[in-house]
């Protein structure tokens, strides 16, 4: 047995759109390892960045009194990217610790300014906001909160696109007594990629103005070009209050996460002459390195246009794999923003099959929101891969239902 937990098909070297494993397979990397992978992989120049950076300087403590020049940089250019006025960022050391310290500051705001009753954080069935403590206890995912005993209290989950049930929750609760409402603008892992309704996601902000509630948009995938634009923000329209980011923050190439906040919460902390402080900090907040890995990332993401890549490329993946969803084994094909889509079969074991199949088409893929197939390629890949990869999962679709018949027929 290995003492690493999961599975071991290792993954040894990356390159593009594609990593190589430990027997000289070159595979697709359909998924961007876990939706991160976006400027593709072996990009010397992000190694060179950080390597200076770690030779100057591996990194210091940014909360608090210190800060280092990589951390100042790339806050002032996240600032200058979101669609957001006057923002202040709190960096973190990925996306769960994001969820974490945005909810803390939620709730740390509310009883600063006296609210004390806000504290409940409204979620959505099938959102997925990491795993630690607070994101054990709002995901919406029932076996991701199973077998812990009793988890944090003050969670509110409405269903996926129903603003009418939205408004009631909070109502229901007591609008005085909702502390945030947070959510996706794609729902990415936990439901297996569901794109908004229409309207809903400004009718949700909406709803969270007129009832003085915090608006928490958690960008971790969408964010830096995966739903098509820079944040799916800008997309929808959307001024979210806090914005949760991490892995294309840096394509993955060390961990790195921020919550970006503006508006009254940032008043409340990081205004001249304010009495309140946010007392939370962790070690590698502002990692000088992962910051200097983070801005070579941007400065490839802006130099190579690929933002605008994705917003082209995303109804050519769509089309691609549409004609799938006419497979028997197949319940549906949901995507259309940006490089976020998924192949959504009946049977979990099913996709696990195919997922497992897919490696001798020359692709890794995997298996998300249950029983889907995550196609979130980066976005370095070319269009010729992009066309290949509705044709692999079908002749997986295939190989899977050949052996099927072979185990039945035994
Ligand atoms: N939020 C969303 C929307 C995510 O998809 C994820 C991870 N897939 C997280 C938060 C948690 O990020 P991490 O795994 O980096 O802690």
């Amino acid at each position: 047995m290995p003492t690493i937990s999961g599975r071991v098909h290792r993954i040894v070297r990356g390159q593009g759109a594609y990593v190589f494993d430990d027997e000289g397979r070159r595979l697709l990397d359909v998924p961007a390892g876990l939706w991160f992978a976006n400027v593709g992989h072996g990009r010397a120049e992000i190694a060179e960045a950080v390597g200076r950076q770690l030779r100057e300087l591996a990194t210091y403590p940014v909360f608090g009194r210190f800060c280092t020049p990589p951390a100042e940089e790339l806050a002032d250019r996240l600032a200058a990217l979101v669609p957001m006025a006057g923002a202040k960022v709190f960096f973190t050391s990925g996306g769960s610790e994001s969820v974490e310290t945005a909810i803390k500051l939620v709730r740390r705001h509310w009883q600063a300014r006296g609210q004390t009753e806000r504290q409940a954080v409204i979620t959505r069935e099938g959102g997925y906001h990491g795993l630690h403590g607070f994101g054990t206890s709002l995901v919406g995912v029932p076996e991701f909160r199973a077998g812990y005993g009793e988890l944090l209290p003050g969670r509110i989950t409405v269903p996926m696109m129903d603003l009418a049930a939205l408004e009631r929750a909070i109502l229901a609760h007591g609008s005085g007594r909702v502390a945030a409402f947070l959510c996706e603008a794609v729902i990415a892992g936990g439901a297996g990629v569901v794109p908004p309704a229409e309207g809903y996601l400004t009718g949700a902000q909406e709803l969270c103005r007129k009832h003085g509630i915090v608006f928490i948009l958690d960008e971790v995938v969408t964010g830096f070009g995966r739903a098509g634009s820079m944040f799916a923000a800008d997309r929808y329209g959307l001024r979210p209050d806090l914005m949760l980011l991490a892995k294309g923050l840096t394509s993955g190439y060390l961990p790195l996460g921020a919550v970006v906040a503006a508006g009254p919460v940032a008043e409340t902390f990081w205004n001249p002459g304010t009495p309140h402080v946010f007392e939370h900090g962790l070690t590698y907040s502002g990692h000088a390195a992962a910051c200097a890995a983070a801005m070579a990332n941007l400065d490839i993401l802006e130099r190579e246009d690929l933002v605008t890549r994705v917003r082209a490329g995303e109804s050519r993946l769509l089309a691609g794999l549409l004609p799938l969803s006419a497979h028997p084994e197949i319940a549906e094909v949901r995507g259309g923003t940006g490089f976020l889509a998924a192949v959504a079969c009946h049977e979990l074991e099913v996709a696990a099959q195919v997922a497992d199949a897919m490696v001798a088409e020359g692709m890794l893929i995997r298996v998300t929101g249950g029983n889907a197939l995550q196609v979130s390629p980066p976005f370095v890949i070319e269009d010729a891969d992009l066309d290949r990869i509705p044709a692999a999962i079908s002749a997986a679709l295939g190989r899977v239902a050949r052996r099927r018949v072979r185990q039945e027929t035994r």
